[in-house]
């Protein structure tokens, strides 16, 4: 049998029931593989759902409030790519009519749709021999074939993706690409690959070669940063200041408190010294000062975070207040955070 039918029958037998398998809707296809990009299959159903039920096609995600995608992608990260599907569906109903194009250079013309996401729409939706490779695909194809071109350079990628279009049955585009990712996801694992009981096991040089594992190759480990994140809840006549991230950074568009970053972890007082800190509390009269959660790291891709919150409560509003928003504590749930302000709202008892 053919590589790509052992994988089909495998799928047949072993795939998870999920509420955008078997669906040929581009739409509900597009939204399920953003989704999946980014978080794991359990959490990923819940946004699935409940994101699809708000917007349930292109029209009514084209029509929608930017504020209002964020809240629905709320705790998912990597907001740029909610905003990039609220472009691209403002973009099919300007160019297409309002249809997803089931071309996939038309497609790939979309803001946020990538080479992958392009390919899982056309072959899921119209069964269009275009490869998808993700992370699982990468795995199972660069063992399958022991593949020692690190698969984080360009030759790694071309190579594998060459291969992952090679070994498609262009009659069953669509059931193979699900096939393979599937695969990678429940039994060719990173660090666990179920060689014993594997279908391909015959076919598999990686399996040959006694280390699996080692495959795929890797060139470089990212690097990450450290970052120093100081975060002022303050508190005056029973309201809390927000405001909108506008710069190109993480959460982009997303609400936080006022916000000092430091180079370096710094204490209260050293805070205090600082320009902004200065500026924001300015005439504020007395202030009471807590420190509510210390030392919160948070680990984003590329950066780890480390956080301190302080509860400030101000006796009179000042005069940096005005570029703030004032938000009564009922209603800061309705504005779309980061998930580290939601684990800090939690232990405070705001949420
Ligand atoms: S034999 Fe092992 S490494 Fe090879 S495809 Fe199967 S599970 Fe993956």
């Amino acid at each position: 049998m053919e590589m790509s039918d052992i994988l089909i029958h495998w799928y047949r037998e072993h795939k998870r029931e999920l509420p955008w398998r078997e669906v040929k809707d581009p739409y509900l296809i597009w939204i399920s593989e953003v989704i999946l990009q980014q978080t794991k299959v359990a959490q990923g159903r819940e946004y699935f759902l409940r994101f699809t039920e708000r917007f349930p096609n292109v029209p009514s995600l084209a029509e929608a409030e930017e504020d209002d995608v964020l809240k629905y992608w709320q705790g998912l990260g990597y907001y740029s790519r909610a905003r990039h599907l609220h472009a691209a569906a403002r973009s099919i109903m300007e160019h297409f009519g309002g249809h997803i194009p089931s071309d996939y250079h038309a497609l790939r013309s979309l803001p946020g749709i990538g080479e992958y996401t392009a390919a899982a729409i056309v072959s899921f939706a119209w069964n269009k021999p275009y490869p998808v490779v993700d992370g699982n695909v990468f795995r199972v194809l660069a063992r399958l074939f022991a593949i020692n071109t690190p698969i984080d350079a360009g030759r790694g990628k071309k190579e594998i993706t060459a291969l992952a279009t090679s070994l498609m049955n262009p009659q069953k585009a669509g059931l193979h690409n699900q096939a393979i990712m599937e695969f990678g996801a429940l039994h060719c694992l990173p660090a666990n690959p179920d060689c014993l009981h594997c279908a391909l096991q015959t076919k598999c040089m990686g399996y040959a070669s006694g280390s699996p594992q080692a495959y795929p190759v890797k060139q470089h480990k990212a690097r990450t940063r450290s970052r120093y994140f100081h975060y002022l809840h303050v508190v005056c006549e029973g309201k809390t200041w927000l405001h909108r991230r506008e710069k190109k950074d993480i959460w982009t568009g997303l609400y936080e408190f006022p916000l000092i970053e430091t180079p370096e972890p710094a204490d209260f007082v050293e805070l205090q010294a600082t320009e902004t800190f200065r500026h924001l509390f300015s005439g504020a009269g007395q202030t009471a000062v807590s420190i509510v959660l210390p030392d919160v790291k948070h680990i984003l891709s590329h950066q780890i975070l480390y956080a301190t919150f302080y509860r400030i409560e101000i006796e009179t509003p000042t005069e940096a207040m005005q570029s703030y928003l004032q938000v009564s504590g009922e209603t800061l749930n309705d504005y779309a955070i980061p998930r580290l302000i939601q684990i800090y709202l939690e232990k405070d008892g705001s949420a």
